[in-house]
């Protein structure tokens, strides 16, 4: 069974070193009584939010990754065996499980394992549109943000697995949607492939808050941050009255011994904003309902999807420290196996 090993704890940015492949043996049997479920993983998930399992947290919303251990995140995967009867033998589920040809788990309710009733879409779409991050564009979207029709909202790390997708759902709202990302061909899928109205590539402004300006001249309704940092207090400035901000990641500050500081909250007060955090965990619940919207869409093409997808578990490594760098364009998949 190859395995990808996170070796020790790591500080500032991941590199590949801080993880290697190791094969061990794993008995594909399920001891009598037991109610685990024997796992092939077929596509793996590389999200920003496994930065934070890296290194030993308390008190986090998700437990430290064991060094020694092989990783583990969100997946794709075939049943082999199940001592679970919600599972049987051949079924096709996602959830977490480890970054490793074969998975033993427990489903429990940490564990969010999915059975997949719809097969007529790209398997790996349950680790991005259809799994974790597409649920975190639509509960930050519309139950965070609180969004009208025709409002002004800009998306910041916008080309990537959330990213994509807020735009979308807000042209679906015939919002005016700005996206900022960090290269010219990532601006360009904004504009011509996810509709967004405008788009700029952030590490080509010397001012944030002048080129914030140039796109929203009356101001900003809404906020979908993903990156933190100094793009969050330029949109401070440039937010209207009674803006709202979904705060749903900070990755510019993942990597830092010491995260920068904000300068511009008082904005929140004098413009009466809302700027409210979530973690899509306290949300699964809302899954079937993301589904029976979401589906039909993909389905009549009205909704795309990009994702950027390695072949083989020995690259994993590659493509998770590559989020931080702004490598992936699109969502980031880890193809361990085609079925
Ligand atoms: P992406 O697919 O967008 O990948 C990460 C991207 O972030 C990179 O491609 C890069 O794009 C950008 N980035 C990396 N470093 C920086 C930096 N220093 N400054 C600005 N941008 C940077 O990831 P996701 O769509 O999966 O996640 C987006 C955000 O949502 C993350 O912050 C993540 O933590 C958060 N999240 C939160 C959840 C929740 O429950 N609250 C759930 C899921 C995700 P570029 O080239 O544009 O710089």
């Amino acid at each position: 069974n190859k395995q990808v090993i996170l070796k020790h704890y790591v500080s500032g940015y991941p590199k590949e070193s801080d993880m290697e492949l190791k094969n061990s043996t794993i008995k594909l049997n399920i001891p009598e009584g037991s109610n685990v479920v024997i796992l092939k993983n077929l596509y793996l998930s590389c999200d920003p939010y496994m930065r934070g399992r890296m290194k030993k947290t308390e008190g986090s919303y998700i437990d430290s990754f064991t060094p020694g251990s092989p990783i583990t995140g969100f997946g794709v995967a075939k049943v082999l065996e199940s001592g679970d009867s919600n599972f049987q033998k051949g079924d096709l589920v996602w959830g977490m499980t480890g970054w490793e040809e074969y998975s033993i788990v427990t489903p429990t309710d940490q564990n969010y394992l999915f059975k997949i009733n719809d097969k007529d879409v790209p398997l790996s779409y349950y680790t991005g549109i259809l799994g974790m991050p597409g649920m975190t564009a639509y509960v930050g979207f519309y139950e965070i943000c609180s969004p009208k029709k025709g409002e002004t909202v800009f998306v910041s790390a916008a080309s990537g697995a959330v990213g994509q997708l807020v735009g979308q759902f807000a042209k679906m709202l015939d919002c005016y949607v700005v996206g900022s990302a960090g290269s010219k061909e990532k601006v360009d899928l904004l504009k011509n492939k996810f509709g967004f109205d405008e788009a700029f590539n952030y590490k080509e402004e010397q001012d944030l808050d002048a080129a914030l300006k140039r796109y929203f001249p009356d101001g900003i309704d809404i906020y979908f941050e993903n990156v933190g940092g100094k793009m969050l207090d330029a949109v401070l400035l440039n937010m209207k009255l009674h803006g709202r901000i979904a705060a749903c990641g900070m990755i510019s500050q993942y990597n830092l011994e010491q995260t920068e500081g904000v300068h511009n909250l008082f904005y929140l007060i004098s413009k009466r904003i809302r700027m409210e955090g979530f973690v899509i965990f306290d949300y699964f619940h809302l899954y079937s309902k993301y589904l029976e919207m979401i589906i039909p869409k993909i389905k009549a093409g009205n909704v795309v999807y990009v994702e950027d997808v390695v072949e083989g578990l020995e690259n994993a490594p590659t493509a998770l420290v590559g989020l931080f760098s702004g490598r992936n364009i699109g969502k980031q998949v880890v193809m361990v196996s085609p079925e």
